[in-house]
Formats: structure tokens, C-alpha cells, sequence
């Protein structure tokens, strides 16, 4: 466990910083050498090592954030996510995986396990008990995503972690919904946490990253990995991706509380049928997400009553963009039966509960009334 124990916008503000030894400055200098002294020094530096002086001091800041011992930070979220199951899986393995799931991370264990050797097994659903029959004697990961895309299903971190401790089975989490801000995951047992920063960790919409937090031990074993598959993030965009950072817990917390006001919002609004959020009391899961999560995250997702085209309705907004990604400062939403889950047949998003009505709401930092008018605004030009 580290023994940091400053306050979350500290941590986003201070630790990791490169001290500027030479100038003084008040910002982390930027070191783009891909070539460095080999002779007489302690650390062999390299880019693709994961150790040039940007990325090793910014993983200090994403460990303390996950109250994690060391981190990596990778070029995206899924050479994270890759790095991290190549590591501790080899031929002959086996990863229990939770079905509601990222899409990129549902392609990579379906496209690229069998050429490995590697089996898996997709959950019939998010409780303990989901998991738990899932398990083989070959079992060496258990891998869940909470709160889920896109339907916002919490699953019990605690329980999790627990059932891997007793079945000798590691854990890990993609945090990638809820950040650090909202849910520290090692906190609750669970081995490893990955990230995509691409998207709070970056926040504006311009940075494609990931990270991965745990203990030494684990981060040795990805390192090995992760040096030979090569998806390390450059230096620059390590740079901005550390400026990004310092204001993680301000943009996040502002986030999540637009999201529970326009959650309950939407949820009396009478031309939305069905809204998913776990801050809603009326979410299954309320009471699990209360008390595993600070916040309740500012990913919502809900649908418009019968007869009004969710399609038509995101084309007249004017200030909440549809667009593909999540988690930038901007508000942004699309539908996940034309994107993330578009690969899936009629029959298979029937299955999951994901309608063609589901609209998914990134819920950025603008005004929280600017939001309604803007949604009640383009609900108005449909009928
Ligand atoms: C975007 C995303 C990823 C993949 O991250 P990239 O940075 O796009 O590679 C993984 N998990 C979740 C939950 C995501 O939203």
C-alpha cells in the first residue's frame, strides 16, 4: 500500500511531479530522449522500458490515485488491458470474464486467446454467483468492468476479490467508468486496475491512453510483458497527459454531480421511459454502488419514450455532441446499438437489454441547466 496520504486534487496536482532541477520551473520539464546515459547509472533508460523520467514519475501519480504501490501507463487503454492479461496468462489457461463488457476488450479475448491458447469464459451475469460458476480448475484470472458499459450494472468488488483470495485466482478491474475519484478498487481487495486514460484521465478529448495499477510484483510481471509487446505512450503525450491529470478530481467530481441531478432529472421526465444510473434509488444495485463508489460516476444511460427517434432527437441537439467516445468535459452521447455494440445481432442486444431507444450520456462539467433545456429543447422539434 502506498504511503501517500494527501488529499485526492494534491495527489492530482503534486505527486509525480518532475522536479526542474535546473530552471525551477512550476511544471514537470518534458525529456524526449529515446537515447539515454548506459554507463554509471542506476536505471537503463529507454521509451519502449516504460522508464523515461515523464513516465515513471506520472505511474507515481496513478498509483497513489489507486492506492496502488506502482503503475505503467501504455499508449491506450487496450495495450493496457492486453499487456495485463498476456502477463499472468499463458497456453492452457483460463480468464473468467464478466459479459457485460468494453467492446475493444470483448474482440481482443475472442480474436486473439485462441491463437494463444488461452480459454475463457464469458458470465451469464454480474452477481458473485455469475463468477463463481464460471470457474475452472485452469482458472487464473477473474476480470470485471463496474459500472458497466452500457447499462450501468454494478458488480460487488468486495465479494470478487474475495472469491478469487479463497480460489487462489487473481482479480482485476477496468476503473475506467468510475476513476479513481469514485472507486479505488485495491481498496476493496481486487489485485490489479486498469484504465483506459483516454478518457478521464485525459478528459478533453484528445489524449489516447491507458494505465495500469497494482503491486510491484504484478507491475514487474507486466513490465516483462509490456517491454516485448511494445505499447508504451510517448513522452509528449505523457506530458499533456500529466497536465491533464492535476485537474482529474475537480472535472470528475463536478461530472458526477451533474450526473445524479440530471439523472433524477430525466428520470420524471415524462418523454424518458427508463433511466440507468446507479445513483438512482431506484437502480437494483443502488445500495451495493453507495457503498463501494464516493460517487456514482458521471456515465448515464436512458430512453426515450416510444415514438421518438432517439437518432433524430441526438441530431437536434445543439450543445451535447453525439460522438463516440466518453469522459471529456464535454457532454457527448450516442446510441450503443449503432457503436459499441453494433457488431451484436438484434437477438444478442435483446438479450443484454440494449434497445435501440438506449441512449448513453457522457455527462460533461457544463451547466446543469443548459444540459435540460438543451435535451427539452430537441425533444420539443420531435413531435
Ligand atoms: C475506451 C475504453 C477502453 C479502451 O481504451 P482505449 O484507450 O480506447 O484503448 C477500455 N475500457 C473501457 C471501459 C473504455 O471505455
Amino acid at each position: 500500500m502506498s504511503k501517500i496520504n494527501l488529499g485526492l486534487n494534491t495527489i492530482c496536482t503534486h505527486v509525480g511531479e518532475v522536479k526542474d532541477e535546473q530552471f525551477k520551473g512550476a511544471v514537470s520539464p518534458i525529456y524526449l530522449s529515446s537515447s539515454y546515459e548506459y554507463l554509471d547509472v542506476d536505471v537503463k533508460r529507454y521509451p519502449r522500458y516504460f522508464n523515461t523520467p515523464n513516465q515513471e514519475f506520472l505511474a507515481q501519480k496513478i498509483a497513489a490515485l489507486e492506492h496502488a504501490e506502482s503503475a505503467m501507463i501504455f499508449g491506450s487503454g487496450m495495450a493496457a488491458i492486453s499487456t495485463m492479461f498476456l502477463a499472468f496468462l499463458k497456453q492452457g489457461d483460463h480468464l473468467v470474464v464478466q459479459n457485460t463488457l468494453y467492446g475493444g476488450t470483448v474482440n481482443f479475448i475472442k480474436e486473439e486467446f485462441p491463437k494463444y491458447g488461452i480459454e475463457y469464459t464469458f458470465t451469464n451475469g454480474y452477481k458473485v454467483e455469475d463468477f463463481e460458476a464460471a470457474l475452472q480448475s485452469n482458472t487464473k484470472l477473474i476480470h470485471i468492468e463496474t459500472p458497466s458499459n452500457p447499462l450501468l450494472t454494478v458488480t460487488d468488488i468486495k465479494a470478487i476479490a474475495q472469491l478469487g483470495k479463497a480460489k487462489g485466482v487473481l482479480t482485476s478491474i477496468d476503473n475506467t467508468f468510475a476513476s479513481p475519484v469514485n472507486q479505488k478498487p485495491m481498496d476493496l481487495g481486487v489485485d490489479m486496475v486498469m484504465h483506459s486514460a483516454t478518457k478521464y484521465f485525459g478528459g478533453h478529448s484528445d489524449i489516447c491512453a491507458g494505465a495500469v495499477a497494482s503491486s510491484t510484483e504484478h507491475i514487474e510481471r507486466i513490465w516483462n510483458v509490456g517491454k516485448n509487446l511494445g505499447g508504451s505512450l510517448s513522452d509528449m503525450m505523457v506530458w499533456m497527459l500529466e497536465r491533464s491529470m492535476k485537474t482529474l478530481g475537480l472535472r470528475v467530481k463536478e461530472q458526477t454531480k451533474n450526473a445524479l441531478k440530471l439523472a433524477k432529472w430525466l428520470n420524471k421526465h415524462p418523454k424518458v421511459s427508463k433511466v440507468y444510473y446507479p445513483g438512482l434509488k431506484t437502480h437494483p444495485e443502488y445500495k451495493l454502488a453507495k457503498s463501494q463508489m464516493t460517487g456514482f460516476g458521471a456515465m448515464l444511460s436512458f430512453e426515450l419514450i416510444d415514438g421518438l427517434d432517439s437518432q433524430l432527437f441526438q441530431q437536434k441537439l445543439n450543445l451535447i455532441k453525439s460522438s463516440m467516445s466518453l469522459a471529456g468535459v464535454e457532454s457527448t452521447m450516442i446510441s450503443p446499438h449503432l457503436t459499441s455494440h453494433a457488431l451484436l445481432t438484434q437477438d444478442e442486444r435483446d438479450a443484454v437489454g440494449i434497445s435501440n431507444q438506449l441512449i448513453r450520456f457522457s455527462v460533461g462539467i457544463e451547466n446543469v441547466k443548459d444540459l435540460k433545456h438543451d435535451i427539452n429543447q430537441a425533444i420539443e422539434k420531435l413531435k
